[in-house]
């Protein structure tokens, strides 16, 4: 559950849990991405080096991109140019920025878990998400964004993304690859509200 905004869940339940990095180490380079469909109910893929975000073609990448900048990230400045520069396309500048975000994560835990992929599929409302949430657990909530366990996918809506509960919920992600058995609920979202609170500190 992610405590400011209340957004977020870890909820055990069908698919075994749905739950809702610094000193920069290696930084990854930012190609030039572009969205390609993936045949998935219509949805547009960006490949990360690491996160991949999933949307929809009606999607607003740009107010996405400017709600995953309302928080400061400690990061050398040639670094920030990544997501910032206008000479990126904005797809690029939000996989650089998703990519950071999950650093910070990581750095923020003390975590690196070896991740392969984690998946962020932004639905069109807050309705839309509640029912996918429905979908997934029978659970009748409306949530703002979720981290299925599952299927290691953060579910959030273009109404309510933002990289606070982005973080949270990647924070999520990162716990749930680096124990092999996963903490109890309460303790993943103590640890996933840790990392919203530390997001700025150098
Ligand atoms: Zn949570």
């Amino acid at each position: 559950m992610y405590k400011m905004f209340f957004t977020g869940i870890f909820l055990t339940g069908v698919l075994g849990a749905l739950a809702c990095a610094q000193e920069a180490t290696a930084l990854p380079p930012v190609p030039v991405i572009a969205a390609v469909p993936t045949g998935v109910e219509g949805f547009l893929e960006v490949k990360g080096n690491t996160v991949y975000l999933y949307y929809l073609p009606t999607t607003n990448l740009r107010k996405i991109e400017a709600r995953l900048r309302s928080r400061y990230l400690p990061l050398a400045p040639q670094y920030r140019e990544l997501f910032t520069s206008p000479s990126y396309p904005v797809e690029s500048r939000i996989s650089a920025r998703l990519q950071f975000l999950l650093m910070r994560v990581e750095d923020i835990l003390g975590m690196k878990p070896l991740i392969a992929k984690v998946s962020i599929e932004v639905l069109g409302s807050r309705r839309d998400l509640q029912a996918k949430c429905f979908e997934l657990v029978h659970a009748n909530e409306a949530y703002k964004a979720f981290y299925a366990h599952g299927l290691r996918t953060i579910f959030s809506s273009e109404q309510d993304i933002i990289d606070s509960i982005i973080a949270h919920e990647l924070g999520h992600a990162v716990i749930d690859h680096y124990f092999m058995v996963p903490p109890p609920s309460k303790v993943a979202e103590l640890l996933a509200g840790y990392v919203d609170e530390h997001l700025e500190r150098e």
